[in-house]
C-alpha cells in the first residue's frame, strides 16, 4: 500500500462518475478534465462502436442526429445498470484513456475510483472493474454512488450524525442517508430527468395529439419546467408533428401545462424521498431535523424542486453547490483518503 501511494503520487490517479446521462472524470488537483455524455454509436443491431471504437462520448452524440439508418446510439447506463456489459466497457475505457493519455507522467497506470448506482449487481460490479482494469487502470475501487455524492456535497459523513443526499440523475434517483463513513439506509428508483421528459411527451400527445422528441421534451423542461408554482408563469411554442394529419405543426404550452405533465415523475421522486426516511432509525431522523437534505444531480436543477420535497418532508431542502458534479468531485477526494476509507470500499480484491 505504502508502494502504492507513492507510485499514486506520479500517476494521473481519476475518480469517475458513469452517470446514465453523462460521465465525468475528475482529477486530483485538476478538476473535472473531462465531461462528455454516456453514449456510444454502434453498427446497428451489433454491438460494435464505431470509428475504430471511438465514436463515444460527444463525437457519438454528434453523429446522433446525423446518423443514417444503419447507426444507432446507445446510451448502455440508461437505467442506472449496465444494459449492454461491452458496449459499457468500450465506453469507460475510451474515457479512461481519453482523460490519461494526456496527463500520465513516465506512462504509469492510474488508480481509478468508480462510482456506481447502490444497486447495481455484483456481477455488474465485477464488469466494471475488469472494464476498468482492462482499460489500463493500475487498481480499480468502486464506491457507491450516494457516497460520493456526500462527500462531493461536503457533507460530513465521517461525523457520527446523519447526513441525506437526494441524487436526481437522468435515470435513476438514489437517496441515501449517510453516517460514520456508511451507508444506513438507501432507496434508488429508476425515474429521474428521463422520466420527465417521456411525462412531458406524453402529455403532448395527449392533450395536442402532437409527437415531439426526446430532445425537444428534455428543452421544454429545461426553459419552463417546474415542481411548484413560479412566480411567473412561462410559455413556450413547441414543434412536433401531428398525429392526425401527420404534418409538422407547432403550438404554445405553459409552465402550469408542463407542471402537471410532471406530477406523476416528481411524485414518485417525492415517495422515494419519504420511503427512506421513514426507514430511517429514530436517532437518525432526529438528525435530519437540524442537518435537512442536500439534493444533487441534474434533475435536482428543476426549478421549485427543493421547495415540493421541503413541503413533504418537513426538512431543511437545499440543492448541493455545483450539483452536476457533484459525485465525480466525490470520487477525487475519496480517492485522496483511501486508505481512511478502505474499510467501506470494495476493491478489486474482493471475492465476488
Ligand atoms: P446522470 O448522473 O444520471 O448522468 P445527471 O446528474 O447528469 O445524470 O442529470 C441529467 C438529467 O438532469 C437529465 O435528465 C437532464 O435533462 C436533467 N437536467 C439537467 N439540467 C437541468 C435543469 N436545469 N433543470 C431540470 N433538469 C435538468
Ligand atoms: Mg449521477
Amino acid at each position: 500500500m505504502f508502494l502504492d501511494s507513492l507510485l499514486g503520487m506520479f500517476s494521473m490517479d481519476m475518480g469517475i462518475d458513469l452517470g446514465t446521462c453523462t460521465t465525468l472524470v475528475c482529477v486530483r488537483g485538476q478538476g473535472i478534465v473531462l465531461n462528455e455524455p454516456s453514449v456510444v454509436a454502434v453498427r446497428k443491431g451489433t454491438n460494435h462502436v464505431l470509428q475504430g471504437g471511438n465514436a463515444v462520448g460527444l463525437v457519438a452524440k454528434e453523429m446522433l442526429g446525423k446518423t443514417p439508418g444503419s447507426i444507432s446510439a446507445i446510451r448502455p447506463m440508461k437505467d442506472g445498470v449496465i444494459a449492454d456489459f461491452d458496449i459499457t466497457e468500450a465506453m469507460l475505457g475510451y474515457f479512461i484513456r481519453k482523460a490519461h493519455s494526456r496527463r500520465s507522467v513516465f506512462g504509469l497506470r492510474p488508480r481509478v475510483v468508480i462510482a456506481v448506482p447502490s444497486g447495481i449487481t455484483a456481477v455488474e460490479k465485477r464488469a466494471v472493474l475488469n472494464s476498468a482494469e482492462r482499460a489500463g487502470a493500475r487498481r480499480v475501487y468502486l464506491v457507491d454512488e450516494p457516497m460520493a455524492c456526500a462527500i462531493g456535497a461536503g457533507l460530513p459523513i465521517t461525523d457520527p450524525t446523519a447526513s441525506m443526499v437526494v441524487d436526481i440523475g437522468g435515470g435513476t434517483t438514489e437517496v441515501a442517508i449517510l453516517s460514520l463513513a456508511d451507508i444506513c439506509v438507501c432507496e434508488s428508483i429508476r425515474v429521474a430527468g428521463d422520466d420527465m421528459d417521456e411525462s412531458i411527451a406524453a402529455y403532448m400527445k395527449r392533450v395536442y395529439n402532437l409527437m415531439i422528441g426526446e430532445q425537444t421534451s428534455e428543452r421544454v423542461k429545461l426553459e419552463i419546467g417546474s415542481a411548484a408554482a413560479l412566480e411567473e408563469e412561462r410559455t413556450m411554442e413547441v414543434r412536433g408533428r401531428d398525429m392526425i394529419s401527420g404534418l409538422p405543426r407547432k403550438t404554445l404550452i405553459s409552465s402550469e401545462e408542463v407542471r402537471e405533465a410532471l406530477k406523476e415523475p416528481i411524485g414518485a421522486i417525492i415517495d422515494c424521498v419519504t420511503r427512506t426516511l421513514e426507514k430511517a432509525q429514530p436517532e437518525l431522523a432526529a438528525d435530519l431535523v437540524d442537518n435537512g437534505v442536500v439534493l444533487a444531480g441534474g434533475g435536482s436543477l428543476l426549478r421549485k424542486i427543493d421547495q415540493v420535497l421541503a413541503n413533504a418532508t418537513g426538512l431543511e431542502v437545499k440543492v448541493a453547490e455545483d450539483a452536476l458534479t457533484c459525485v465525480a468531485r466525490g470520487t477525487a477526494v475519496y480517492l485522496e483518503n483511501l486508505e481512511l476509507w478502505k474499510k467501506t470500499m470494495e476493491s478489486d480484491e474482493h471475492d465476488f
